[in-house]
């Protein structure tokens, strides 16, 4: 289905601040000298633009901190005057969009729980109608992209057109490094199935500690990310939410001040020349890969027919098993990811199986 989002394309949400838009703060809104302190630390960085906190916490557990409530709106707003930055805060419902409204917060930004749930989205559009207010939607949990451009349609349809969205990575039952997996292809296609839309990405949420913000964050930079949200609470070690995964404002100003800011446009004759030249190189080998590939489903088409001819199943557990072990080792040995080989293999397989079942049911396989 065709994207059909209408947003201002010029200025990152909106606001006439620089890109990349830096947003810093802590995960929850605990305490008014909580709130004001870490403004006031975020601030002397000059390089945070906007300050963020949790005021309603959607908690996986019910007995878990939930947020102080509409009253933290109040703690925000005056920090937000004192140190001269945008404030942002979640909205999960009308109520809370309401309420945050009236308190005149500059950002409302969509949590992960509240973007996968179309009637809460929904509801919040309602509430949004008739105002100007600059919001961010979250990924939903669940990498399903068709629900996250739902969740930005629902609000651009409320006439809402300072409009982005945040990258902060997806649930899943593997183990891996990360609390929420990036899963990077997600909103890259985002990017180029709603192009121009600013997309910001939470580190936070996607390490869930500390010690791999920076690589995550420089990720995001070189994909060309329009900014970062970073959680940044006063003393961490105390923290009522997400303990492990927030910086101290100091940390926050070590953090930016090892990103490396690359640029999207290459002005330079020599490094345009020498990125040609690169890509000329990816082009062959893409063009080989494909070639190859052509080949090895030529082969699985002959042992279709060899199949065939003998009354043999398609699939045979061992020769998979063996397959994926063996060349799971020899990705290892090529330093590719385990991850990477055994999704393209799976892939690879699978398509076999397509043309060795249409060798066998004498049809020729669609090309679709
Ligand atoms: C948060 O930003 O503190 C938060 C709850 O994030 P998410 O919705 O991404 O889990
Ligand atoms: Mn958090």
């Amino acid at each position: 289905m065709d994207t059909v989002l209408s947003f201002e394309k010029q200025r990152v949400i909106g606001l006439d601040i620089p890109r990349p838009l830096i947003i810093s703060g802590p995960c929850s809104a605990e305490s008014e000298t909580q709130v004001m302190a870490t403004a006031k630390e975020l601030k002397k960085l000059g390089t945070v633009h906007a300050l963020r906190a949790g005021v309603w916490k959607p908690r996986t557990r019910p007995n878990a901190f939930e947020g102080i409530g509409s009253v933290a709106l109040a703690w925000i707003k005056t920090a937000g005057k004192e140190t001269g930055l945008p404030t942002a805060v979640e909205v999960a419902n009308a109520k809370h969009t309401e309420d945050a409204l009236k308190a005149g917060i500059d950002i409302l930004w969509i949590g992960a729980r509240s973007s996968a749930n179309p009637f809460a989205v929904q509801e919040i559009a309602d509430a949004l109608r008739g105002t100007d207010t600059p919001i961010l939607v979250k990924n939903p949990i669940n990498p399903d992209i068709e629900l996250w451009i739902g969740a930005l349609e629902r609000i651009n349809k409320a006439g809402i057109t300072k409009l982005g969205a945040i990258h902060r990575g997806f649930s899943t039952f593997e183990r891996t490094n990360y609390r929420n997996k990036p899963n990077w292809e997600i909103p890259i296609e985002l990017k180029r199935r709603v192009p121009g839309l600013p997309i910001i990405c939470d580190p936070s949420h996607i390490c869930g500690r500390t010690e791999t913000l920076l690589a995550v964050s420089q990720t995001a930079m070189d994909l060309n990310f329009d900014g970062l949200m970073v959680e940044s609470h006063i003393n961490p070690k105390e923290a009522l939410s997400d303990a492990k995964q927030q910086l101290t404002p100091a940390q926050m100003g070590e953090l930016l001040a090892h990103l490396v800011f690359r640029h999207e446009k290459i002005d330079d004759v020599l490094t345009r020349t020498k990125l040609e030249e690169l890509r000329e190189q990816i082009d062959k080998i893409d063009h080989e890969v494909l070639s190859i590939m052509a080949e090895r489903m030529s082969i699985a088409e002959q042992i279709g027919q060899y199949k065939k001819q003998n009354n043999i199943t398609i699939l045979q557990s061992n020769r998979w098993d063996e397959i994926v072990r063996t060349r799971m080792e020899e990705g290892k040995e090529k330093h590719l990811t385990g991850d990477f080989v055994k999704k393209l293999f799976e892939i690879i397989h699978q398509e076999s199986i397509e043309h060795q079942s249409h060798v066998m049911n004498e049809e020729q396989p669609s090309t679709n």
